[in-house]
This record gives C-alpha cells, structure tokens and sequence, in this order.
C-alpha cells in the first residue's frame, strides 16, 4: 500500500494514534490534572470525577505546544506569552556538547534556516489542531505548496489535481513540474470516475486539491479520494485553508498530507504571509528537507504573530461561520440575487459532503447579484464596510469582483473555462456584527 516512491515507509494518518487524544498525552499533564474540589463541584456536576476527553480545539489552539516557559528547552522563560527566539544561530557549551547533538543525544536548533525555538512551538500548536505527528511552517502558503510537491512528487511522477485548485498552484503544476518530467492530469472535483480511470492507467504519486475551493467553495469529498488513492497507492494532499483546522480536519478523514496558507484564518488579521504541512513525521521529514534547501524559512516575528493569532482562531472561525451562513441564507431569497455558492446552504450541491466532513463552513460567500460587470461593481463601490481586496480570513470583511479583480482584460472565454461570470462577487466576512454586515449588504443590493 505504500507508494512506490523514495519516501520508504509512509505512516498514513489514520495509524496516528497519539495526537488524537492530545490532552491525555503526559505533555498535556497539567491540563487533565482532577479539578479542585470545593467551590468548582457545583459547576462541574457529572464533569467530577474527570472523564478521560479530548482537548477541545479551543483549549488546544490557546495552550498547544506552549512549552517554552515550562523548562523544556533552551529558552526556558517563565513569561506567559511565547517569547520570540530571534537569533539565527544557537551556540554550544563545548565540541563534545556539539558532537552530543550530531549525534542526536541532545537537542538544540543550530541554525535558523532549519529550525527555532519560536517557530517549533507554531508548528506544535499546528500538529494539535490537525491531530498530525508533524507540521511544518513556512514563509507563505506557495512555499508550503510547492516544498510539498516538489518533495513528493520524484521526476517521472504523476500529479493529478483539480481543475478548481488555487490558481497559483494549478500553474504550477501545469507550467512547472511538466518541465521536471512530472505529469500531470486535471480533473473536475467531483468527478469520481475519471479519477479512478487516471489511478487505474497511470502509476500516480500525489492527488492534489482544495477543499472547499475558491471563489466557488465546491467541496472535494475526502474520505472517498483517499480510499480510491490509497487502493492505488497514492498519496493525498488537501489545501484547507478555506477551512481552518477549526472546520475541518483533513488527517481524520484519511488524507495525508493537509496544508494552509496561514496567512488566512489561521494569522487571522491581515498582517502575516505564512504557510504550514502537517502529516507524519515521515512525510514532513521528507518535506523539510526540501524546504532547508528551498530556504522558505518563517521569521521568528511571523511565528509568533500567527501563535498570538491561533489563540483567538476559534472564537474568530465561529463568528465567521455564523454571519457568512446568515448572510447566504438571507441572500439565496433575496430578488436581486441569482445565485449563491456556499457549502453550508442546503440547496448547494456540495451540502451533504461538506455536512459530512466539516463543522462549519467558514466565512467566504460568493454569489451572483442580478446584473451585469457594471451594476455588480455599483453594488460593491456602496457598500461601506467590507474593503475591496483580495485575501480571506482576517478580522476585516472583505469584497472583490473576481471579473475585476482577477480577469481585468481577460477573455470571455477565460472567465468562461474558470466558471467566473462577470457578476460574481466573492465575500470574506469577517468578525465584524452580523446586524451590521447585513444591513450593508441590503442598502448595496439597492444601489445596482
Ligand atoms: C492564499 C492562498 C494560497 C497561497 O497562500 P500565500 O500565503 O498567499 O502564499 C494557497 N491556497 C489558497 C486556497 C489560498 O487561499
């Protein structure tokens, strides 16, 4: 069942025994100690005695991987918030202390292109919220995209991907690793049957998709692409970043690989480029080879940027999911509005995949308002709230124009292969109020 590629030994996600209960592990200890008794017991009710649970993503994405002021490492503070580790270099007590670590009987950071104390408690954090066995950050989702394929994918493979996956990542694919000897296949991403023609014709490495996609947010179904992959031994890796770990969680639904740009939800504010790969440690290692040559190395300052921005990343995600849902439920009823694409609507044909492996749907909403290229933009020049940008998943709402912002001067016939009408409008709400939001979005929907 393992790929035939140099990877040796693949340990696939569902054999990941030990983070699915992070809490129970000893690192968590503190956390699962019994509650004091006393003033708590009423509170508690059937919580006391503690049952054995799993963490919370909450909890995790607040204490996760925090170990820094715990003594366990180097820099060892007994400060609250992470501290930020800025030193490119870590030096030794003396050459035996030295060959201690190349020789794997002490642990150190060395040098900070490969690793950091900072940046190591990121990708803990990152492991927990994935229940992966390793994470690996990176300077910016691309870096995280292409250090993935570039490390699993060997010359003479076989990549097959999405005709909806990111746009950057698509050309990739197609421009790039086709001049490496790697091939590649597009398929649509609900086209089940092709996939399995392509997996039973050709000996493919990697199936590569979004999950949910963007602008359209059609859902790729990932527990059935891993079944039809690992039957041929081929390896999955699902881009969640539309997501969140808080929504989704690609590992437990048999992927192997799952990656973000954490410039997204998980920064949260607009203010990181970042990305991260969880997996196994076999896959990642393989991965952070790559990545030590590619140089796509995070700062300590951006790390601990997205460490601050993951502690809120639940409460953030919730509201999110509650005003985008609203919102598209108010919008399909709407007689302005011709059509919406938003996972959590029942009548949206992805509906029941994403019901089945996701728990919320996040805060992208795209639709169709009843006019053309220059009543659409009408509609987005008055509303008030929400900037016209590109980028998703901030605090901040934001509105784009995909036939402006993406297709300015591009033919018909462009927009037309990539299912972008001239109407289209693709939101990214953000924390702001719900009653506020909506209120703009119905005095907009009166300027067309
Ligand atoms: C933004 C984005 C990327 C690229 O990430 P960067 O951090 O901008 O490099 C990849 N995939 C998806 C789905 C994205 O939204």
């Amino acid at each position: 069942m393992a790929p035939s590629t140099s990877l040796g030994k693949i340990t696939l996600p569902r054999q990941q025994r030990r983070l699915l209960q992070p809490l129970n592990s000893p690192k968590h200890k503190r956390a699962t100690a019994a509650p004091p008794a006393g003033l708590l017991q009423e509170l508690l009710g059937d919580a006391h005695p503690p049952k054995p649970r799993r963490a919370s993503d909450e909890t995790l994405a607040v204490h996760a991987g925090e170990k820094l002021g715990k003594g366990a490492d180097e820099a060892a503070t007994d400060s609250i918030a992470t501290p930020i580790v800025s030193g490119t270099t870590h030096w030794f007590k003396s050459s035996e202390d030295l060959i201690a670590f190349k020789e794997g009987r002490r642990h150190s950071h060395e040098y900070g292109r490969y690793s950091n104390p900072t940046v190591k408690v990121l990708q803990d954090k990152i492991s927990a919220l994935e229940r992966a066995e390793a994470t690996l950050v990176t300077s910016s989702g691309m870096n995280a995209i292409v250090a993935t394929l570039l490390a699993l994918v060997p010359p003479g493979g076989h990549v097959v991907t999405t005709t909806d996956c990111y746009s950057e990542a698509r050309a990739f694919i197609r421009d790039r690793l086709s001049k490496m000897g790697i091939r590649s296949t597009f398929i649509d991403l609900d086209d089940m049957e092709s996939l399995k023609a392509v997996l039973d014709q050709n000996n493919v490495t990697l199936f590569y998709a979004d999950s949910p996609t963007n602008p359209l947010l059609k859902c790729v179904d990932i527990r059935l692409v891993a079944e039809l992959c690992h039957q041929k031994g081929a390896l999955v890796c699902i881009d969640s970043t539309l997501a969140s770990p808080i929504n989704q969680k690609p590992l437990t639904l048999g992927a192997d690989i799952v990656l973000h740009s954490a410039t997204k939800y998980m920064a949260g504010h607009h203010d990181v480029i970042a990305g991260c790969i969880s997996g196994s440690e076999a896959l990642i290692s393989e991965i952070r080879a790559w990545h030590h040559d590619l140089g796509g190395a995070i700062s300590p300052n951006a790390a601990y940027m997205i460490i601050r921005g993951l502690k809120t990343m639940a409460l953030r995600v919730e509201a999110h999911n509650r005003t985008a849902l609203q919102i598209a439920r108010l919008l399909e009823c709407h007689p302005k509005i011709e059509r919406v694409h938003y996972p959590g609507l029942e009548s949206n044909p992805w509906h029941q995949v994403a019901k089945s492996q996701m728990t919320g749907y996040g805060g992208v909403v795209s639709f169709e308002v009843k006019s053309d290229l220059w009543g659409t933009m009408r509609f987005v020049d008055a509303l008030e709230i929400p900037l016209i940008a590109t980028s998703l998943g901030g605090c901040e709402s934001l509105v784009q124009q995909p036939a402006v912002m993406s297709f300015w001067g591009k033919s018909d016939e462009e927009k037309a292969k990539n299912g972008i009408k001239d109407n289209l409008v693709r939101f990214s709400f953000g924390i702001e109020k719900f009653e506020d939001l909506r209120d703009d979005v119905l005095q907009a929907l009166e300027k067309i």
